[in-house]
């Protein structure tokens, strides 16, 4: 085996200098896979975590230069759901078997603390874990969430390049991000991160630099995604990201952070069309399925080609399940909190 895979499976910490030579080196690409799906099977066993996604409003105050939803798009027609429509949405992903719901919008002021609070609230009476991705807010607003009955939050770094970030973001601060995730731990969230790989101008050394602030900051959810250049953007001439590199970003993590919440990404899947049940076989053990309805799908345009939009979410369900069972992995009906290991039922 190759060493340095070797090292990081054993003592699940690499340098920065070792984890650059593993994203140059592409000959080494299956052995990482493998490696990663070892120490996942490991250390989680075969138990795939499903996660209902509703994407409750393509409104957002940012403007972030590789997003679809960004203020200055003009070429998107805008949605906000109604609350009886979340309510809806979770009511039956809940009947589809979810027993997780994640809630994700662009920053809408709409959306104030007390709305989400109510949101939260009658979500969380369904019995399910509540996860929140809807960017920046204060402390006193993650508090009252968590108090409402939120257990998760995903938001991702991006990119730990402060001068990339913030080019990247106009407006935005590096500083404000980790604020953020500083006080969803302070707070007691299960705190998801991670990076868009492929962002113009980042080097293997600064997706080196994610990796170890991932590890750094002990995060227990990590979301690795190919940036995809969309349209309507600034970035629109942009090259993208690589499958295999974010392949490999996400492979690494998984060795040095054995027991966190991995989602084979949607856009993955976008890249290349296996590639969720790949990512699976590479260290991940989630995945997020879309339990939205209608055209809201086609709106929540991140970026193009986004998959299954078409779809309703029974499909999706049905059409996950049977890929999951087809590489001989168990979707679990627990709530997949952190270091869930074959116990459905707990946790
Ligand atoms: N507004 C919230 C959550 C919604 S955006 C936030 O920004 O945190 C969710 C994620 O979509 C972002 O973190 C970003 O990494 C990803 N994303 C946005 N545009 C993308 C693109 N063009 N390609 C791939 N991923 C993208
Ligand atoms: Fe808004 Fe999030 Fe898109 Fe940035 S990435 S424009 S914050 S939805």
């Amino acid at each position: 085996m190759n060493s340095l895979i070797k090292k990081a499976k054993e003592t699940h910490s690499l340098t920065k200098d070792e984890i650059i030579s593993l994203l140059e080196d592409n000959s080494i690409n299956e052995e990482l896979f493998k490696a990663a799906d070892e120490v996942r099977e490991e250390n989680l066993g075969s138990y795939v975590h499903l996660r209902g996604l509703i994407e409750f409003t393509n409104i957002c105050k940012r403007n972030c230069l590789y997003c679809g939803l960004r203020r200055d798009n003009k070429n998107l027609k805008r949605y906000r759901l109604s609350e009886e429509e979340i309510l809806d949405f979770g009511k039956k992903a809940v009947e589809y078997g979810y027993k997780t719901l994640v809630l994700q919008g662009g920053e809408d002021d709409y959306f104030t603390a007390d709305r989400m609070v109510s949101i939260i609230k009658k979500l969380k009476a369904l019995n399910v874990a509540i996860t929140l991705s809807i960017g920046e807010r204060s402390f006193e607003d993650y508090k009252k969430f968590k108090e409402a009955g939120a257990d998760r939050y995903l938001i991702r770094i991006e990119t730990t390049d402060k001068k990339l970030y913030e080019d990247m973001d106009p407006g935005m601060s590096h500083e404000e991000r980790k604020r953020c995730l500083r006080d969803l731990k302070t707070l007691g969230y299960e705190v998801g991160s991670g990076s868009l790989v492929g962002l113009p101008g980042q080097t293997l050394s600064s997706l080196a630099d994610d990796i170890l602030f991932f590890k750094k900051i002990n995060v227990d959810m990590l979301g690795i995604g190919p940036f995809i250049p969309n349209e309507d953007t600034p970035l629109k001439d942009a090259k993208g990201g690589d499958f295999t590199l974010a392949l490999k970003v996400m492979a690494i993590i998984r060795l040095l952070l054995v027991d966190i919440n991995i989602p084979a990404t949607t856009a993955m899947e976008t890249l290349n069309k296996n590639g969720r049940i790949i990512a699976l076989q590479s260290g991940a053990n989630v995945v997020m399925p879309n339990v939205t309805e209608g055209e809201y799908r086609k709106l929540y345009a991140l970026y193009p080609g986004k998959i299954c939009t078409g779809d309703t979410p029974a499909h999706c369900r049905s059409c996950i399940s049977s890929k999951i069972h087809g590489i001989g992995r168990i979707i679990s009906d627990g709530y997949g909190f952190r270091g869930n290991k074959n116990s459905p039922k707990g946790n």
